[in-house]
């Protein structure tokens, strides 16, 4: 990695950070390397070794395992010679017979709309972006690429297959499908297909990133990050309502409301963490026995069972991840309330952490999604679904859009403060 510089080489083109705000001089980078920004450590934009073709290729090779993996058998269960196939898609179909449209809606919205809605726009942007010209609704395909992304979650329903799998193996006779290999080699082409492509260069073949100089603008002048593209704009201070040239969304110095939408999102997860927790999030009934289950209870089933690595992986997923994010989310939402000053670069990390992880609590939802779809086996044994679930859900959703709602470079503005 090579630190980007603030430059005063006023022709070059100019990025500011994500997570700080400061504005850094785009370097022509080695390929294979990236660059960080210098006061808060964030990735700001990376060079890799594939060219645009091989980006296509992955793309186009993520879709096909894509589609190979919506169609074909994902998990096979077998008990006592009745048999049932799950599906990437017969999570969702089962959460809907077993009265949970709310979650079938959840997890078809994350596990199949949102990756195969994030595949397309890319093919469809650059395609054409290759042949060397614009390609239609370039701005809100990027602009949905872009939002889209914390909210597809194949990996971690990759996770909750496998945690499945391991779940019911004592159980009965398990087959891993060709869709579940196909879905993991989905997942790292599409992985590899990002890091080789950021999206300022996309961006920036649309129209490309500002200079310093045309970012700085006139005396007077204030400097605005697009928050959809990362273009720099200078706007003379006190416009009203100004926009982004390139992807016309509305510029703001920090995101509007940031901290009242933050807090409230918070204050509503946290409700929620409380049905989440009393409630049973399943019910397991194996030849005519079993209870209702909670989180905990579910965790305590496992640690029972000899099941020690997967207790402590639902444990910190579904118990510590969302505690741990509310208490941070908290604190540095009182930091930049109290106007605290110091420890800034780590409060970013701990904001970039909690941001990164908070999806991963996702895997007990998505768990209780296959097992629904996978254990019907008449009188034999069944999963259904619990209430607990739709509250825990809730709480995950709620978290990641506090998260999102929160603006790290507020975190900053105490310190640069005249
Ligand atoms: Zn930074
Ligand atoms: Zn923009």
């Amino acid at each position: 990695m090579t630190a980007a510089t603030i430059a005063d080489d006023r022709g070059a083109r100019a990025l500011a950070c994500h997570d700080c705000g400061q504005i850094h001089r785009v370097v022509e980078l080695r390929p294979g390397s990236g660059a960080r920004c210098t006061r808060c450590g964030a990735l700001l934009y990376t060079r890799h070794r594939l060219g645009i073709d091989g980006v296509i290729a992955l793309y186009l090779t993520a879709a096909i395992l894509f589609l190979i993996a919506m169609s074909t058998k994902f998990i096979t269960l077998n008990i006592e010679g009745l048999g049932e196939t799950s599906a990437l898609w017969s999570g969702v179909t089962a959460l809907w017979r077993a009265g949970m449209p709310e979650l079938a809606v959840v997890v078809l919205f994350f596990v199949v709309l949102a990756p195969a809605v994030r595949i397309a726009c890319a093919l469809w942007v650059i395609l054409p972006l290759r042949q060397g010209y614009r390609p239609w609704l370039a701005v809100p395909l990027m602009s949905a690429l872009d939002r889209l992304r914390p909210w597809a979650m194949l990996e971690v329903y990759l996770l909750a297959a496998l945690v499945s799998y391991v779940k019911l193996r004592d159980l009965a006779q398990v087959e891993m499908g060709p869709g579940l290999w196909a879905l993991g080699a989905a997942i790292f082409t599409v992985a590899a297909a990002e890091a080789a492509l950021d999206d300022h260069e996309i961006w920036d073949r649309l129209q490309p990133q500002a200079t310093l100089a045309t970012a700085r603008g006139r005396s007077g002048d204030v400097t605005l990050d697009c928050h959809t593209c990362g273009q720099l704009v200078a706007v003379p201070s006190g416009a009203a309502h100004p926009h982004c040239p390139r992807c016309h969304g509305a510029l703001h110095r920090r995101k509007p409301d940031s901290l009242p939408r933050a807090w409230a999102l918070l204050l509503a997860a946290v409700i929620f963490y409380l049905p989440a927790n009393m409630y049973p999030v399943m019910t397991f009934v194996y030849l005519g026995g079993g209870e209702p289950q909670t989180i905990l209870q579910g965790v305590s089933f496992l640690l029972h069972e000899g099941m020690w690595p997967l207790a402590a992986l639902i444990f910190f997923a579904s118990v510590l991840i969302p505690v741990l994010k509310i208490v941070v989310l908290t604190l540095l939402l009182l930091g930049v309330q109290r106007g605290w000053v110091g420890g800034e670069r780590q409060r970013t990390q701990l904001y970039r952490l909690v941001e990164g992880v908070g999806r991963w609590s996702m895997v007990d939802v998505f768990v209780i999604a296959i097992l629904v779809a996978l254990v019907q086996v008449g009188s034999l044994a069944t999963i259904t679904p619990g209430v607990g679930a739709i509250a825990f859900c809730l709480v995950v959703i709620l978290t990641m859009l506090a998260a999102s709602a929160f603006d790290p470079r507020l975190i900053w503005d105490v310190r640069d403060a005249p």
